[in-house]
């Protein structure tokens, strides 16, 4: 499997909401958020985060 970002990266886990593969950058990036999500996701789930 390679990430579904950054093609040709072997993948080190996967969106917990929409499942695709991510590689180690992405989930450092998403863990900076406290989240393991990619980068779609992220933003969706920031854009809707409750007050
Ligand atoms: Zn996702
Ligand atoms: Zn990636």
């Amino acid at each position: 499997m390679t990430c579904g970002v950054h093609q040709g990266i072997p993948a080190a886990g996967r969106c917990f909401n929409c499942g695709v593969w991510l590689c180690q950058e992405c989930l450092d990036t998403a863990a900076e958020f406290g989240l393991v999500v990619c980068g779609d996701c992220m933003m969706r789930i920031l854009l809707q985060a409750p007050e």
